[in-house]
């Protein structure tokens, strides 16, 4: 298959790169650079183009042909949406809507939209599964529910097939491969405990201690990137017999809290991993852990990153020894 993936030289797109291009697919790369890196292309053409710059998107699909499109580009920091919404919703909304119109006048009919848990909002049961009331907190969740709404939207009127990929926490890396988490402004929690211990990050923090958790930290579901890449693969596949827009969970199904982050770190890095206990951060919910049985069930997903301390084991030996 030809498959354009754009944002694919950020974390969880140039994993996917590396995912179709192993499986044989021919794999374009679009990117603005804004948060990706160059070097993080490997796999096939690299464009560099903007979502919200029509003509460069036009340049982009003019001569070219894609079986389907696997959509990364975003801004995605919950905290610097709500300080700055107007960007997350031009980045988000406006980019979106710019490629979806791309891909329509070029009759590509496949979407892999990356959406996220944070449609979702404060959960109100322990496993989120697809049904879950969404009542985003932050213009960053809204905007991807609103691209949700968008691509059903564009089932009827145009007869888009798109699936929808929500994930919870992204974590992990393919060092053999030469790709990892590498952000500006790192704000998760897992580059953050390993960089602190390599001493190349700020003194660490844990943001709240006082939640209704087992150990009073939040509990988040981790998964690893490449997990997510093989997701986004089947998802490709499902469209051929699945018109319309489908929405699948992507989780571990088992939370962990910061402080067994941290420990399961300070064991991978062997060393204590020294931090100071801060105010909570806001917007963290206490508890999101996903259901992903829709996605094991349908898309005949199997994560094969299921235990925690592989999964930041990977990410120790991108941080300790390479990074961009
Ligand atoms: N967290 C923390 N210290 C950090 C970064 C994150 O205590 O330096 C906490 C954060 O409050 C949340 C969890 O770790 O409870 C996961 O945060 P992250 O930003 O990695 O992902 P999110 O769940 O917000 O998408």
């Amino acid at each position: 298959m030809k498959v354009l993936v754009c944002g694919g030289a950020g974390y969880i797109g140039s994993h996917m790169a590396q995912w179709l291009a192993e499986r044989g697919d021919t794999v374009t790369v679009l990117d603005n650079l804004s948060t990706g890196h160059r070097a993080a292309v490997k796999w096939g053409e690299f464009l560099e183009a903007d979502l919200l710059d029509p003509a460069s998107l036009e340049h982009a699909f003019a001569g070219r042909f894609f079986d389907a499109v696997v959509h990364f580009c975003a801004r995605s920091l919950v905290g610097e949406s709500v300080q700055e919404p107007y960007a997350y919703y031009a980045n988000n909304v406006t980019g979106t809507l710019n490629l979806l119109e791309a891909m329509r006048r070029h009759e590509v009919q496949r979407l892999v939209f990356s959406s996220t848990a944070a449609v979702f909002g404060s959960p109100i049961c322990d496993l989120i599964d697809e049904e879950h009331l969404k009542a985003p907190i932050n213009p960053y969740g809204v905007s991807k529910l609103m691209v949700e709404q968008i691509l059903a939207d564009a089932a009827v009127a145009y007869g888009l097939r798109s699936v929808a990929l929500r994930y919870f926490n992204a974590a992990g890396a393919l060092p053999q491969h030469g790709i990892g988490e590498a952000h500006a402004c790192e704000t998760h929690l897992i580059p953050n405990v390993l960089k602190s211990a390599l001493g190349t990050g700020p003194a660490l923090k844990v943001f709240g201690d006082d939640y209704p958790t087992p150990d009073g930290t939040c509990v988040r579901d981790y998964v690893h990137v490449q997990d997510l890449a093989q997701a986004h693969a089947l998802a490709i596949g499902y469209m051929d017999t699945n018109p319309g827009t489908h929405a699948f969970n992507l989780g571990n199904g088992q939370g962990f809290s910061v402080r067994e982050v941290i420990a399961a770190a300070g064991k991978v890095a062997g060393r204590d991993i020294v931090y100071e206990v801060a105010p909570r951060r806001t917007g963290d919910p206490a508890t999101l852990v996903a259901s992903s049985r829709k996605a094991r069930e349908i898309l005949g997903w199997r994560p094969t990153w299921t235990t925690l301390e592989p999964i930041i084991e990977s990410a120790w030996r991108w941080h300790r020894d390479q990074r961009f």
